[in-house]
């Protein structure tokens, strides 16, 4: 069977069946975390040139069924970005503002400014999943919009954004379990909400809802990655790899800006010296 890549860089067809959530690609835990740590340092660091070089922002943007850990994997990179440039936008339903305006218009308003790093929890994406399985717009409305959001996105990339997009693949017996997780423990109870067993009711209908994005809105400029999310751990792993290597591409051409913004401050200061030193 010829297999789908999990990255999606151009139209095609997924099926996630495809995929195994569980999926390590060969990892063990211990040396995933030990991984972890060492890629975080160097985004770290790549994160600072991104900013201070200015001519590139970052849009990390992560979509999943309930439970599938957007939270958290957004918190594991965050521990490793620059504080100053990064900030999350939350995707919640729409205020009555928002519905007033076409649906990108939040996501416009949030995206990451050349300089910046943005995390989208959630996402314009909603407006194609569970719009669509909760029939909140007639078909014709929502299906004009994956065309508006390669367009958008293709505008994003061509204004210096670079653009991650991670799909959480949880099976639906791990997100039983961690529902369930969230009524045992006294401590996720916050997170319980009767929309998500609700929506779990309509788990085939999301998968096919996921699998029209995946398939549609994969492009070069902002591919769509599949992430094997059922270990938390290798979830991680996988977008940190995935991060650092969109990074580290930009570091020749990031390090030339920093040069050249450097040269006239040192030629300025040297000035300055030699005429104290009159
Ligand atoms: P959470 O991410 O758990 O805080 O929940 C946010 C909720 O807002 C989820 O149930 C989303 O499906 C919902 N949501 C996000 N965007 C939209 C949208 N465009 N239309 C309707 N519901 C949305
Ligand atoms: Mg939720």
């Amino acid at each position: 069977m010829a297999r789908t890549p999990r990255i999606i860089a151009e139209p095609t067809t997924v099926s996630l069946a495809d995929f195994d959530p569980a999926d390590t690609d060969g990892w063990k835990k211990t040396e995933a975390k030990e991984e972890i740590e060492k890629l975080g340092a160097q985004i770290d660091e790549l994160e600072d040139l991104l900013v201070y070089a200015g001519k590139h922002g970052l849009l990390i943007l992560v979509q999943g069924l309930d439970t599938s850990g957007k939270g958290g994997a957004i918190r594991t990179v965050l521990r490793f970005s620059n504080a100053q440039g990064s900030s999350v936008a939350t995707f919640k339903e729409p205020t009555e503002e928002e519905l007033a305006h076409d649906f990108l218009w939040r996501a416009h308003q949030k995206a990451p400014r050349r300089g910046a790093i943005t995390f989208f929890d959630r996402s314009h994406y909603e407006d194609v999943l569970v719009v669509r399985v909760n029939e909140l717009v007639p078909e014709e409305v929502w299906h004009t919009r994956y065309d508006h959001i390669n367009n958008f996105e293709r505008l994003l990339s061509e204004s210096g954004i670079i653009i991650l997009k991670f799909f959480l693949h949880i099976s639906k017996d791990e997100q039983g379990q961690r529902l369930l997780a969230r009524e045992e423990e006294v401590e996720k109870a916050w997170k319980l909400s009767v929309g998500d067993w609700k929506n779990r009711e309509h788990w085939d209908e999301f998968v096919t809802a996921y699998e029209d994005v995946l398939s549609r809105c994969g492009t070069p400029h902002a591919p769509w990655h599949i992430v094997a999310a059922d270990k938390k751990w290798y979830r991680d792993l996988y977008m940190l790899q995935t991060i650092h290597a969109a990074l580290e591409a930009k570091r020749a051409e990031w390090m030339e800006a920093l040069e050249a913004i450097g040269k006239p401050r040192l030629a300025e200061l040297k000035a300055y010296r030699a005429k104290k030193g009159q």
